[in-house]
Protein backbone atom coordinates (compact mmCIF):
# COMPACT_ATOMS: atom_id res chain seq x y z
CA UNK A 1 0.00 0.00 0.00
CA UNK A 2 1.61 3.42 -0.65
CA UNK A 3 1.91 6.65 0.75
CA UNK A 4 -0.54 9.12 -0.36
CA UNK A 5 -2.50 5.95 -1.61
CA UNK A 6 -3.21 5.71 -5.58
CA UNK A 7 -4.02 1.99 -6.76
CA UNK A 8 -3.53 2.63 -10.38
CA UNK A 9 -6.49 2.75 -13.46
CA UNK A 10 -9.50 3.01 -12.44
CA UNK A 11 -12.83 1.79 -13.59
CA UNK A 12 -14.50 3.66 -15.81
CA UNK A 13 -16.97 6.45 -14.20
CA UNK A 14 -19.98 5.34 -15.78
CA UNK A 15 -19.49 1.55 -15.13
CA UNK A 16 -19.46 3.07 -11.71
CA UNK A 17 -22.47 4.82 -11.39
CA UNK A 18 -24.36 1.79 -13.13
CA UNK A 19 -22.95 -0.84 -10.65
CA UNK A 20 -24.35 2.20 -8.11
CA UNK A 21 -27.63 2.34 -9.47
CA UNK A 22 -28.15 -1.34 -9.97
CA UNK A 23 -27.65 -1.70 -6.14
CA UNK A 24 -30.05 1.41 -5.26
CA UNK A 25 -32.67 -0.34 -7.69
CA UNK A 26 -32.66 -3.11 -5.90
CA UNK A 27 -33.15 -2.14 -2.80
CA UNK A 28 -35.47 0.77 -3.85
CA UNK A 29 -37.23 -2.16 -5.00
CA UNK A 30 -37.74 -4.14 -1.48
CA UNK A 31 -41.03 -3.72 -0.23
CA UNK A 32 -41.63 -3.47 3.14
CA UNK A 33 -42.70 -7.02 4.97
CA UNK A 34 -45.32 -7.79 6.80
CA UNK A 35 -44.64 -9.42 10.22
CA UNK A 36 -46.32 -12.35 9.19
CA UNK A 37 -43.84 -12.56 5.90
CA UNK A 38 -41.18 -11.77 8.25
CA UNK A 39 -42.00 -14.50 10.71
CA UNK A 40 -42.20 -16.86 7.56
CA UNK A 41 -38.31 -15.41 6.16
CA UNK A 42 -36.09 -18.57 5.75
CA UNK A 43 -33.31 -16.19 7.36
CA UNK A 44 -35.65 -14.96 10.77
CA UNK A 45 -33.06 -15.65 12.79
CA UNK A 46 -30.28 -14.59 11.08
CA UNK A 47 -31.99 -10.90 10.38
CA UNK A 48 -32.56 -11.21 14.53
CA UNK A 49 -28.93 -11.94 14.96
CA UNK A 50 -27.65 -9.29 12.83
CA UNK A 51 -30.24 -7.14 15.35
CA UNK A 52 -28.50 -8.04 18.11
CA UNK A 53 -25.16 -7.22 16.74
CA UNK A 54 -26.29 -3.84 15.97
CA UNK A 55 -28.22 -3.47 18.76
CA UNK A 56 -24.82 -3.99 21.13
CA UNK A 57 -22.90 -1.92 18.98
CA UNK A 58 -24.88 0.99 19.54
CA UNK A 59 -25.52 0.32 23.23
CA UNK A 60 -21.73 0.25 23.30
CA UNK A 61 -21.13 3.28 22.08
CA UNK A 62 -23.57 5.56 21.72
CA UNK A 63 -24.45 8.17 24.96
CA UNK A 64 -27.77 9.70 25.79
CA UNK A 65 -28.08 13.06 23.70
CA UNK A 66 -25.67 11.91 20.93
CA UNK A 67 -25.96 13.58 17.03
CA UNK A 68 -25.75 9.95 15.14
CA UNK A 69 -25.55 9.68 11.19
CA UNK A 70 -26.69 6.94 9.98
CA UNK A 71 -25.09 6.02 6.21
CA UNK A 72 -27.10 3.78 4.08
CA UNK A 73 -29.47 4.00 6.95
CA UNK A 74 -32.16 1.29 4.41
CA UNK A 75 -35.52 1.27 5.64
CA UNK A 76 -34.84 2.87 9.54
CA UNK A 77 -34.23 -0.40 10.81
CA UNK A 78 -32.47 1.10 13.43
CA UNK A 79 -34.34 3.77 14.40
CA UNK A 80 -35.81 1.95 17.46
CA UNK A 81 -32.11 0.62 18.41
CA UNK A 82 -31.05 4.41 18.33
CA UNK A 83 -34.16 5.43 20.25
CA UNK A 84 -33.33 3.26 22.81
CA UNK A 85 -29.64 4.91 22.99
CA UNK A 86 -31.82 8.25 23.94
CA UNK A 87 -29.84 9.82 20.93
CA UNK A 88 -30.46 13.29 21.12
CA UNK A 89 -30.80 14.20 16.71
CA UNK A 90 -30.45 11.62 13.70
CA UNK A 91 -29.62 12.12 10.29
CA UNK A 92 -30.00 8.71 7.95
CA UNK A 93 -28.71 8.89 4.38
CA UNK A 94 -29.22 6.25 1.59
CA UNK A 95 -29.57 5.80 -2.49
CA UNK A 96 -32.77 4.19 -2.80
CA UNK A 97 -35.60 6.15 -2.56
CA UNK A 98 -38.13 3.19 -1.92
CA UNK A 99 -36.19 2.85 1.44
CA UNK A 100 -36.05 6.72 2.34
CA UNK A 101 -39.67 6.70 2.23
CA UNK A 102 -40.20 3.51 3.95
CA UNK A 103 -37.80 5.12 6.56
CA UNK A 104 -39.88 7.89 7.08
CA UNK A 105 -42.73 6.44 7.19
CA UNK A 106 -41.93 4.67 9.60
CA UNK A 107 -39.92 7.59 11.48
CA UNK A 108 -43.71 9.00 11.59
CA UNK A 109 -44.83 5.72 13.15
CA UNK A 110 -48.01 5.74 10.70
CA UNK A 111 -47.66 1.78 9.38
CA UNK A 112 -49.85 -1.24 11.20
CA UNK A 113 -46.41 -2.58 11.97
CA UNK A 114 -44.77 0.65 13.80
CA UNK A 115 -47.69 1.28 15.97
CA UNK A 116 -45.99 2.69 18.69
CA UNK A 117 -45.04 6.61 20.50
CA UNK A 118 -43.11 8.78 18.23
CA UNK A 119 -39.31 8.64 18.62
CA UNK A 120 -38.04 10.73 20.79
CA UNK A 121 -35.45 12.66 18.64
CA UNK A 122 -35.49 14.92 15.72
CA UNK A 123 -34.35 13.32 12.52
CA UNK A 124 -33.72 14.70 9.11
CA UNK A 125 -33.63 11.93 5.84
CA UNK A 126 -31.28 12.54 2.92
CA UNK A 127 -31.51 10.45 -0.61
CA UNK A 128 -28.11 10.60 -2.33
CA UNK A 129 -24.91 8.54 -2.88
CA UNK A 130 -23.21 8.48 -0.01
CA UNK A 131 -19.79 7.53 -1.47
CA UNK A 132 -19.71 9.93 -4.31
CA UNK A 133 -21.60 13.26 -2.69
CA UNK A 134 -19.80 15.34 -0.30
CA UNK A 135 -21.71 15.19 3.23
CA UNK A 136 -20.61 18.02 4.65
CA UNK A 137 -21.82 20.30 1.70
CA UNK A 138 -25.58 19.07 2.57
CA UNK A 139 -25.27 18.34 6.26
CA UNK A 140 -22.95 21.45 7.20
CA UNK A 141 -25.83 22.82 9.47
CA UNK A 142 -26.27 19.64 11.52
CA UNK A 143 -22.22 18.73 11.97
CA UNK A 144 -20.21 17.43 13.82
CA UNK A 145 -21.79 14.07 14.60
CA UNK A 146 -20.56 12.26 17.96
CA UNK A 147 -21.17 8.91 16.23
CA UNK A 148 -21.82 7.75 12.66
CA UNK A 149 -23.20 4.46 11.57
CA UNK A 150 -22.62 2.08 8.24
CA UNK A 151 -24.50 -1.55 8.73
CA UNK A 152 -24.05 -3.78 5.79
CA UNK A 153 -23.53 -1.16 3.51
CA UNK A 154 -19.82 0.26 3.61
CA UNK A 155 -18.64 -2.48 0.83
CA UNK A 156 -20.66 -0.92 -1.77
CA UNK A 157 -18.24 1.82 -1.63
CA UNK A 158 -14.64 -0.31 -2.57
CA UNK A 159 -16.15 -0.37 -6.16
CA UNK A 160 -13.62 2.29 -6.98
CA UNK A 161 -10.61 4.59 -4.86
CA UNK A 162 -12.63 7.13 -5.44
CA UNK A 163 -15.69 6.09 -3.74
CA UNK A 164 -14.03 4.07 -0.79
CA UNK A 165 -11.92 7.46 -0.23
CA UNK A 166 -15.46 9.51 -0.56
CA UNK A 167 -17.00 7.58 2.04
CA UNK A 168 -13.91 7.52 4.67
CA UNK A 169 -13.75 11.16 3.80
CA UNK A 170 -17.65 12.05 4.62
CA UNK A 171 -17.11 10.02 7.79
CA UNK A 172 -14.09 11.91 8.98
CA UNK A 173 -15.46 15.45 7.79
CA UNK A 174 -18.69 15.08 9.62
CA UNK A 175 -17.10 13.23 13.33
CA UNK A 176 -16.77 15.19 15.85
CA UNK A 177 -12.71 14.85 17.41
CA UNK A 178 -12.62 11.35 19.50
CA UNK A 179 -16.54 10.69 17.78
CA UNK A 180 -17.00 7.03 16.69
CA UNK A 181 -17.62 4.56 13.69
CA UNK A 182 -19.31 1.37 13.63
CA UNK A 183 -19.97 -0.60 11.20
CA UNK A 184 -20.40 -4.44 10.01
CA UNK A 185 -19.79 -5.33 6.47
CA UNK A 186 -18.31 -8.90 4.89
CA UNK A 187 -15.56 -10.24 6.28
CA UNK A 188 -12.89 -10.31 2.99
CA UNK A 189 -10.93 -12.93 4.77
CA UNK A 190 -13.77 -15.78 4.92
CA UNK A 191 -15.30 -14.86 1.49
CA UNK A 192 -11.63 -14.72 -0.43
CA UNK A 193 -11.37 -18.82 1.74
CA UNK A 194 -14.40 -20.09 1.04
CA UNK A 195 -13.75 -18.77 -2.76
CA UNK A 196 -10.30 -20.81 -2.64
CA UNK A 197 -11.92 -23.66 -0.70
CA UNK A 198 -14.82 -24.26 -3.99
CA UNK A 199 -14.06 -26.18 -7.20
CA UNK A 200 -15.54 -23.56 -8.89
CA UNK A 201 -16.18 -19.54 -8.62
CA UNK A 202 -19.25 -20.08 -6.55
CA UNK A 203 -19.88 -21.14 -3.22
CA UNK A 204 -22.78 -21.34 -1.01
CA UNK A 205 -25.54 -22.93 1.01
CA UNK A 206 -29.26 -22.87 0.75
CA UNK A 207 -30.05 -19.40 1.98
CA UNK A 208 -26.66 -17.77 0.27
CA UNK A 209 -24.68 -18.03 -3.04
CA UNK A 210 -21.58 -15.98 -3.76
CA UNK A 211 -20.26 -16.28 -7.47
CA UNK A 212 -17.39 -14.70 -8.95
CA UNK A 213 -16.13 -14.03 -12.66
CA UNK A 214 -14.02 -15.99 -14.70
CA UNK A 215 -11.68 -12.79 -14.35
CA UNK A 216 -10.97 -14.19 -10.95
CA UNK A 217 -10.37 -17.59 -12.66
CA UNK A 218 -6.96 -17.52 -11.04
CA UNK A 219 -8.44 -16.70 -7.81
CA UNK A 220 -5.62 -14.48 -7.15
CA UNK A 221 -5.76 -10.50 -5.48
CA UNK A 222 -3.09 -8.61 -6.19
CA UNK A 223 -2.74 -5.88 -3.29
CA UNK A 224 -2.07 -3.56 -5.44
CA UNK A 225 -5.47 -3.86 -6.98
CA UNK A 226 -7.58 -3.72 -4.52
CA UNK A 227 -10.92 -1.97 -5.41
CA UNK A 228 -13.15 -2.98 -7.89
CA UNK A 229 -12.99 -6.97 -6.96
CA UNK A 230 -16.92 -7.05 -7.46
CA UNK A 231 -18.76 -10.52 -7.16
CA UNK A 232 -22.82 -11.49 -7.42
CA UNK A 233 -24.05 -11.91 -3.65
CA UNK A 234 -27.75 -13.45 -2.99
CA UNK A 235 -29.08 -14.34 0.31
CA UNK A 236 -32.37 -15.51 0.34
CA UNK A 237 -35.67 -12.80 0.74
CA UNK A 238 -32.80 -10.46 1.21
CA UNK A 239 -29.87 -9.37 -0.89
CA UNK A 240 -29.41 -10.18 -4.58
CA UNK A 241 -26.81 -7.52 -6.17
CA UNK A 242 -23.52 -7.00 -6.46
CA UNK A 243 -21.14 -6.73 -4.02
CA UNK A 244 -17.03 -5.29 -3.82
CA UNK A 245 -14.50 -7.08 -1.48
CA UNK A 246 -13.07 -4.87 1.43
CA UNK A 247 -9.44 -6.30 2.32
CA UNK A 248 -9.71 -5.45 5.77
CA UNK A 249 -6.01 -4.58 6.19
CA UNK A 250 -6.13 -1.90 3.64
CA UNK A 251 -9.03 -0.36 4.94
CA UNK A 252 -8.05 -0.16 7.89
CA UNK A 253 -4.72 2.03 6.83
CA UNK A 254 -6.96 3.87 4.36
CA UNK A 255 -9.17 4.74 7.18
CA UNK A 256 -5.99 6.24 9.29
CA UNK A 257 -5.21 8.44 6.34
CA UNK A 258 -8.41 10.13 6.73
CA UNK A 259 -7.66 10.01 10.60
CA UNK A 260 -9.86 7.08 11.80
CA UNK A 261 -8.25 4.64 14.06
CA UNK A 262 -9.37 1.11 14.86
CA UNK A 263 -10.62 0.58 18.15
CA UNK A 264 -12.18 -3.07 17.25
CA UNK A 265 -12.55 -5.58 14.09
CA UNK A 266 -14.33 -8.98 15.18
CA UNK A 267 -15.83 -11.49 12.90
CA UNK A 268 -19.33 -12.18 13.79
CA UNK A 269 -18.55 -15.37 14.99
CA UNK A 270 -16.21 -14.37 17.40
CA UNK A 271 -18.41 -11.33 18.18
CA UNK A 272 -21.24 -13.08 19.34
CA UNK A 273 -19.15 -15.83 21.32
CA UNK A 274 -17.85 -12.88 23.30
CA UNK A 275 -20.97 -10.35 23.98
CA UNK A 276 -23.07 -13.52 24.75
CA UNK A 277 -21.29 -13.70 27.38
CA UNK A 278 -22.65 -10.81 29.17
CA UNK A 279 -25.57 -11.01 31.07
CA UNK A 280 -27.01 -7.53 29.32
CA UNK A 281 -26.72 -8.55 25.90
CA UNK A 282 -28.00 -12.40 26.58
CA UNK A 283 -30.70 -11.27 27.72
CA UNK A 284 -31.41 -8.92 24.79
CA UNK A 285 -30.56 -12.25 22.37
CA UNK A 286 -33.70 -14.02 24.43
CA UNK A 287 -35.62 -11.04 24.08
CA UNK A 288 -35.05 -10.87 20.01
CA UNK A 289 -35.18 -14.61 19.55
CA UNK A 290 -32.09 -15.45 17.59
CA UNK A 291 -30.48 -17.94 19.65
CA UNK A 292 -32.97 -18.89 22.48
CA UNK A 293 -31.17 -19.01 26.01
CA UNK A 294 -27.77 -17.97 23.83
CA UNK A 295 -26.67 -21.25 22.38
CA UNK A 296 -26.87 -21.72 18.54
CA UNK A 297 -29.14 -24.89 18.17
CA UNK A 298 -31.41 -26.09 15.61
CA UNK A 299 -34.46 -24.92 17.28
CA UNK A 300 -33.55 -21.31 16.62
CA UNK A 301 -31.07 -20.00 13.68
CA UNK A 302 -30.05 -23.05 11.34
CA UNK A 303 -26.45 -24.44 10.11
CA UNK A 304 -27.10 -22.53 7.00
CA UNK A 305 -28.04 -19.28 8.60
CA UNK A 306 -25.02 -19.49 11.27
CA UNK A 307 -22.59 -20.13 8.08
CA UNK A 308 -23.87 -16.89 6.65
CA UNK A 309 -22.90 -14.85 9.81
CA UNK A 310 -19.60 -15.88 9.61
CA UNK A 311 -19.34 -13.85 5.93
CA UNK A 312 -19.12 -10.77 7.94
CA UNK A 313 -17.43 -8.72 10.74
CA UNK A 314 -18.04 -5.82 12.85
CA UNK A 315 -15.78 -2.95 13.41
CA UNK A 316 -15.22 0.42 15.29
CA UNK A 317 -12.91 3.45 14.63
CA UNK A 318 -12.54 6.16 16.24
CA UNK A 319 -12.06 9.86 14.46
CA UNK A 320 -8.45 11.12 15.98
CA UNK A 321 -8.31 14.32 18.37
CA UNK A 322 -9.58 14.86 22.03
CA UNK A 323 -13.07 15.12 22.21
CA UNK A 324 -14.03 19.00 23.43
CA UNK A 325 -14.27 19.28 27.32
CA UNK A 326 -17.65 19.45 28.82
N1 LIG B 1 -28.13 -0.06 7.16
C1 LIG B 1 -29.43 -0.66 6.94
C2 LIG B 1 -29.66 -1.80 7.90
O1 LIG B 1 -28.71 -2.28 8.51
O2 LIG B 1 -30.82 -2.24 8.03
C3 LIG B 1 -29.60 -1.12 5.47
C4 LIG B 1 -28.66 -2.18 5.03
S1 LIG B 1 -28.94 -2.77 3.38
C5 LIG B 1 -28.19 -4.34 3.42
C6 LIG B 1 -27.79 -1.83 2.43
C7 LIG B 1 -28.22 -0.40 2.22
O3 LIG B 1 -27.13 0.32 1.62
C8 LIG B 1 -29.41 -0.24 1.31
O4 LIG B 1 -30.41 0.52 1.95
C9 LIG B 1 -28.83 0.52 0.12
O5 LIG B 1 -29.76 1.35 -0.54
C10 LIG B 1 -27.70 1.28 0.77
N2 LIG B 1 -26.67 1.76 -0.15
C11 LIG B 1 -25.96 1.03 -1.05
N3 LIG B 1 -25.12 1.83 -1.72
C12 LIG B 1 -25.29 3.10 -1.24
C13 LIG B 1 -24.72 4.36 -1.55
N4 LIG B 1 -23.81 4.46 -2.52
N5 LIG B 1 -25.12 5.45 -0.85
C14 LIG B 1 -26.07 5.33 0.11
N6 LIG B 1 -26.66 4.16 0.43
C15 LIG B 1 -26.28 3.05 -0.23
Amino acid sequence: YGAGGGYGAQQGYSEDRGSARRVADHYSARSNQTLEERENSPIIHLKKLNNWIKSVLIQLYARPGDCVLDLACGKGGDLIKWDKAKVGYYVGVDIAEGSIKDCMTRYNGDTDQQRRKKFSFPARLICTDCYEARLDEYLSEDAPFDICSCQFALHYSWSTEARARQALANVSALLRPGGIFIGTMPDANVIIKRLRESEGLEFGNSVYWVSFGEEYAEKKFPASRPFGIKYKFHLEDAVDCPEWVVPFHLFKLLAEEYGLELVLMKNFHEFVHEYLQKAEFTELMRRLGALGDGRHDQSTLSQDEWEVSYLYLAFVLRKRGQPPSQ
